[in-house]
């Protein structure tokens, strides 16, 4: 079963409070998601492989160092709240690709629906990130998770800002092999799917909508 990390840490608490308050408009709800992505970084990459190296500094020749090694990274956030956490995590790995892929719920089934998808070519080869925000049902997560193993993924992790137990379920039972990152783990969901207590719809506090 994958493993679930979530994260316990005082400037995660206090930026998520101010994340889930109603008062909170866009810009501010924009920065602080970035910040509490940046800091989720730290844990998500922490079995990142390295390898040796030499290198001179100005004071000294032939120092050696660690630098990272093996699998590169690809992040793929999940449309449109994902776009929203992606930016903290560019901001420290400015380097890794990036791919897309657009979900809508389908009104009739409920079930997560593909629109969009731009990925890599070589999925397989690189450490998957895939970014959603709100995992409620996890509908979302799997459809997103299945599309990318679809096109060759086979080292995924799931990032999420808020998850509720039943996503964090519903990922575990499809995908043994996935661990979850979260900045939090809420009870329940309402009625409609939203995560309760949550913060209300991702991408509208993100974009105004
Ligand atoms: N998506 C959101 O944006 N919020 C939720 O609570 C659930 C899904």
């Amino acid at each position: 079963m994958g493993k679930v990390y979530e994260y316990k840490h005082p400037l995660i608490y206090h930026k998520l409070a101010f994340i889930r308050k109603k008062e909170t408009g866009p810009k501010e709800f924009r920065e602080l998601v970035k910040e509490v992505s940046l800091l989720m970084v730290y844990e998500i990459t922490k079995d990142m492989p390295l390898k040796d190296a030499k290198i001179d500094t100005p004071i000294t020749s032939s120092l050696n160092v660690k630098l990272l090694a093996g699998k590169k990274i690809v992040l793929v956030p999940v449309l449109r709240a994902g776009l929203g956490m992606l930016e903290g995590i560019l901001a420290v790995m400015p380097t890794a690709k990036v791919g897309h892929i657009g979900l809508y719920r389908d009104p009739k089934t409920k079930e997560a629906a593909r629109y969009y998808s731009k990925l890599p070519s070589d999925l397989a080869k690189r450490q998957v990130i895939v970014i959603e925000p709100m995992l409620a049902t996890g509908g979302s997560a799997v459809e997103a998770i299945s599309l990318l193993k679809e096109n060759g993924a086979v080292n995924l992790k799931l990032m999420c800002l808020i998850s509720s137990k039943e996503g964090i379920l519903k990922v575990q039972n499809e995908f043994s092999d996935v661990d979850i990152y979260t900045a939090a783990i809420d009870e329940e969901l309402n009625v409609d799917k939203y995560i309760v207590p949550g913060l209300g719809d991702a991408g509208d506090r993100l974009f105004g909508t």
